[in-house]
């Protein structure tokens, strides 16, 4: 029937590109992927009030920054209007819809009327049948008319979804339902299902919030004479709560997961995961692998639950794996904005050293500016809890000022060369290491965690080492 895959993603541009609408657009990508294929991304931008510009942008640059390159597109509803017309004619033409009159009180009594009874869908089809003449009245009246697709009566309309199975309807359930509005508008399904047609989609893979849609897509497919594409309906995501993901169990909106310090590779692999739709027991896939690993029948039938937990331990993953100096460069962005460097396109090597110390400690983007700021600025602020917790004590005054004389005579200033001077002196002195490493880590740093206190003290260096003790010496210490 379909000579090759094709798959769509097709958001309306009526919000912020929602993270269950990722994973569709993923799937879709992988699907095709996987067979070759070719993945289409379509606008659905017919709703004139609701669709913005902006939504469309944000909408192209997130599939950008996820990788989820589209061979065709972006394609705009709002563009090809001509070809929704053209399609309405053909149907008018074949005697397969009608104009419909109703007001919108006759509308209402049967909307309330199928609210009462059993099997009454909403509509009752009583304008099928109007007179030509009757038909002529309305119009000269000025009377606003809707087209309806004229549904068949008591068939048993099957298809099979690819995750959900054998789904089975009724058509007396549908009613004859709007294709083309008042003002001339297509509706959804409609535009859908024309775009899909001519874009030769084999395969619609979208949210189950769109599975009621499908029986009358498919009698749409029927009029039109179109072959009718494959079926696969993806469960809602859930927040861990069980309930519609919402801020309170994770952030709905892809950017908030750029702009959270997410990598769009983490992310990914973690979507790809959410359904199901990989093997069971791999968690990190390289992006080629996934393409080949992909298989949307596994896709489980519940709803997926979208654990951040699990995010952020898949994207420290994949932060761990990364050479130092293109994290610095993927975190470029963070790193100007909390002013360690100047310019996001020349970062300096002491940046990515700093990085490169601070690497196994990192979850996120996010995480990196915090971490290795006090590496790399001149002045650095203390900690208050730190300086009472380690600096604030007897002792510590002897102890920095005899490690100031360590460091000022030390010749090899290496992790290892401080660390050899170091031993040697807490051995002399008997002393624990702790009482040492402690008050020294806090003079040179102003807090209490950070690299290896050789690391650090290395990565400092001598002349900075040996300021900063002087200066906890006269600040901190009694
Ligand atoms: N514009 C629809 C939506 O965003 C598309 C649904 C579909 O994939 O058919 O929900
Ligand atoms: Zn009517």
């Amino acid at each position: 029937m379909f000579t090759k895959v094709k798959t769509r993603f097709a958001p309306s541009p009526t919000g912020l590109l929602h993270i269950g609408s990722v994973r569709t657009a993923l799937y879709n990508y992988l699907f095709a992927s996987k067979k070759d294929g070719e993945f289409i991304l379509r606008i659905e931008d017919t709703d004139v009030k609701r669709s913005k510009k902006e939504y469309t942008q944000v909408i192209i640059e997130g599939l950008k920054w996820l990788g989820l390159n589209w061979h065709q597109g972006p394609f705009m509803q709002s563009e090809r209007l001509d070809l929704y017309k053209e399609m309405c004619r053909k149907l008018e033409k074949n005697g397969k819809i009608y104009k419909c009159y109703c007001s919108r009180e006759e509308l209402a009594d049967m909307r309330e009327k199928s609210q009462k009874e059993e099997g009454f869908t909403g509509y009752d089809g009583r304008c099928r049948s109007i007179s030509k003449r009757k038909a002529e009245d309305l119009e000269k009246e000025g009377r606003d008319f809707v087209w309806r697709l004229k549904t068949p009566s008591k068939e048993n309309l099957v298809f099979e979804d690819m995750i959900k199975g054998k789904v089975e309807v009724n058509t007396d359930q549908i009613q004859d339902f709007v294709i083309v509005k008042s003002d001339g508008m297509p509706t959804y399904n409609f535009a859908c299902v024309v775009d899909d047609a001519e874009m030769e989609i084999s395969h619609i893979i979208r949210g189950d919030d769109h599975l009621s849609n499908t029986p009358k897509q498919i009698l749409l497919y029927r009029a039109l004479g179109k072959n009718t594409p494959s079926f696969a309906h993806l469960p809602q995501v859930h927040g861990t709560d069980g309930k519609r993901l919402s801020k309170r169990t994770g952030s709905v909106a892809l950017n908030e997961y750029r702009k959270g310090g997410y990598l769009p590779e983490a992310l990914r692999n973690y979507l790809a995961l959410l359904g199901g739709s990989t093997s069971d027991s791999q968690q990190l896939f390289e992006w080629e692998e996934l393409k080949q690993k992909f298989d949307i029948s596994r896709v489980g039938k519940s709803a997926g639950v979208f654990d951040i937990e699990k995010l952020n331990w898949i994207n420290g993953k994949y932060i761990r794996n990364m050479p130092a100096a293109e994290l610095a460069r993927r975190a470029s962005f963070f790193l100007k904005k909390e002013k360690i460097i100047d310019d996001e396109s020349n970062i300096p090597d002491k940046v990515v050293e700093a990085i490169e110390l601070e690497r196994e400690k990192i979850e996120k983007l996010t995480d990196i500016p915090r971490r290795i700021d006090f590496l790399l600025m001149d002045n650095i602020t203390y900690n208050p809890k730190a300086v009472k917790k380690r600096l604030e004590k007897e002792g510590v005054e002897v102890i920095l000022k005899d490690i100031k004389g360590v460091l000022e005579e030390n010749q090899d200033f290496s992790k290892k060369g401080l660390e050899d001077s170091f031993r040697k002196y807490v051995k002399d002195k008997k002393i624990g290491a702790g009482k040492v490493f402690h008050p020294v880590r806090v003079a040179v740093s102003g807090r209490m965690k950070g690299p290896g206190v050789f690391d650090l003290l290395e990565f400092i260096g001598k002349k900075k080492c040996i300021e900063r003790i002087e200066y906890a010496l006269k600040e901190f210490v009694q």
